[in-house]
């Protein structure tokens, strides 16, 4: 009798006592807006930015509706217009191609690498091509850090900006320092597949209090940006203030009430997702034809899921391997699938941009899977998890031999 695994894969843990004890009195004052407060009171909201800026090592921090609008406030913050090109990894989620689309610029694409980081190579060939581009918006996608050290030396020496797509690296770091730490700007996701849970939101980080600045009159501050515990100085506002649109994107205090007391716990929770990992990782290394994504020493990673490729394997057997594991519980994701299932992950499937084929790029995406590890499952889950993609794996592998 073969073990079926039974655990829900998008099943994320309940919203904490406290959280919703911070949300139940918000909703009793009725002060939802951010900028509707009591004499004397604090928003929620800023208080929000306030403890997000101090958790990443920031000067400033927005809170927002989302994690794709605040990587289109710091594209626009930072200046990209209609019309320009900006770099952004082949490999990622919808909404950071999106974000770079809903400005009317147009993302071009750099390769993947085994890692699942983007390559450097790649990256420094494309900026001495094109001297028009000025902005990189690098995804840590997945939780996957490239070396951090090279790519700014890369983006400095050619005075590309860089804005970080924090999705999945909230807490993360490269040699030491934060994730989001890098970059000019860094925007966050707090929707409920991330690492903080509000159902949607998102934050925005920066040391530039210009750049802050005229993002917090983007998010639609209606003058009154005073109120931000996070903001630069009243002065930094003057030069932008009249010139700079409001597009609506604010977070309110309901959702930064659920947020704070989870932000206080994310260290525990981040050692959780990590404990998580190295269970399937474990379970999977030293598998005939499967390879597990290295990490170097200078990553400190917090994964909320699993990567592992399956390199050069053809599509059936890799077809095969998604039914064995499905039947047997285990839910994985295929980036390589012709039609993209849910989700879309892929550069091919944004055809608002003109892309090239990008043949290493579909080498990695062609045999790259994914699961989430929910803190729902236990550790025990976890190993149970890779045991049976282990089996499923060597069966399809051996089979194909
Ligand atoms: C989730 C995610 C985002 C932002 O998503 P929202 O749903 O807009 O909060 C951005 N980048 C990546 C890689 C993501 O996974």
């Amino acid at each position: 009798m073969s073990e079926i695994f039974k655990g829900n894969f998008t099943q994320q843990e309940p919203i904490p006592e406290d959280a919703i004890e911070a949300a139940m009195s918000v909703l009793k004052s009725g002060r939802l807006h951010r900028y509707n407060v009591a004499e004397g009171e604090l928003s929620q909201a800023a208080l929000l930015e306030q403890e997000f800026a101090a958790a990443m090592g920031a000067k400033f921090a927005l809170a927002v509706s989302s994690g794709g609008y605040a990587i289109a406030t710091a594209l626009r913050a930072v200046g990209v217009q209609p019309g320009d090109r900006v770099l952004t990894n082949a490999f990622t989620l919808a909404p950071v191609p999106g974000a770079i689309a809903s400005l009317g610029a147009e993302p071009v694409f750099v390769e993947v690498t085994e890692a699942l980081t983007i390559d450097l190579e790649d990256l420094a060939a494309k900026i001495s091509q094109d001297a028009d581009i000025k902005v990189l918006l690098l995804s840590h996608m997945r939780g996957h850090i490239c070396d951090m050290d090279r790519l700014m030396q890369i983006c400095d020496a050619a005075g590309v900006i860089v804005v970080e797509d924090c999705a999945h690296t909230m807490g993360a770091r490269w040699d030491g320092t934060l994730s989001g730490r890098h970059g000019a700007m860094a925007a966050y996701s707090t929707q409920t597949y991330k690492h903080l849970n509000s159902g949607e939101g998102g934050v925005l980080i920066s040391d530039d209090p210009d750049l802050m600045a005229r993002a917090i009159m983007l998010s639609g501050s209606y003058m009154l940006y005073e109120r931000h515990l996070a903001g630069p100085p009243a002065d930094a506002f003057e030069k932008v203030k009249y010139v700079t649109p409001n597009i609506s994107g604010r977070m309110d205090n309901l959702r930064a009430a659920i947020l704070r007391p989870q932000l206080a716990q994310l260290d525990g929770q981040c050692a959780a997702w990590n404990a998580r990992y190295a269970e399937v990782e474990r379970g999977l290394e030293n598998t005939p034809g499967l390879t597990v994504i290295t990490r170097p020493d200078a990553e400190a990673y917090v994964m909320s899921s699993f990567q592992f490729l399956l390199l050069d394997w053809s599509d059936a057997d890799v077809n095969k391997v998604l039914a064995r594991c499905g039947a047997r519980g285990v839910e994985l994701k295929w980036f390589g699938g012709a039609e993209p299932t849910g989700f879309t992950s892929r550069y091919d499937s944004w055809r608002y941009a003109d892309t090239p084929d990008m043949p290493k790029t579909n080498r990695i995406l062609r045999g790259v899977l994914d699961l989430r590890l929910p803190l729902t499952f236990s550790v025990e889950d976890c190993a149970q998890i890779a045991r049976i993609i282990r089996d499923e794996v060597s069966m399809v592998y051996q089979a194909a031999e």
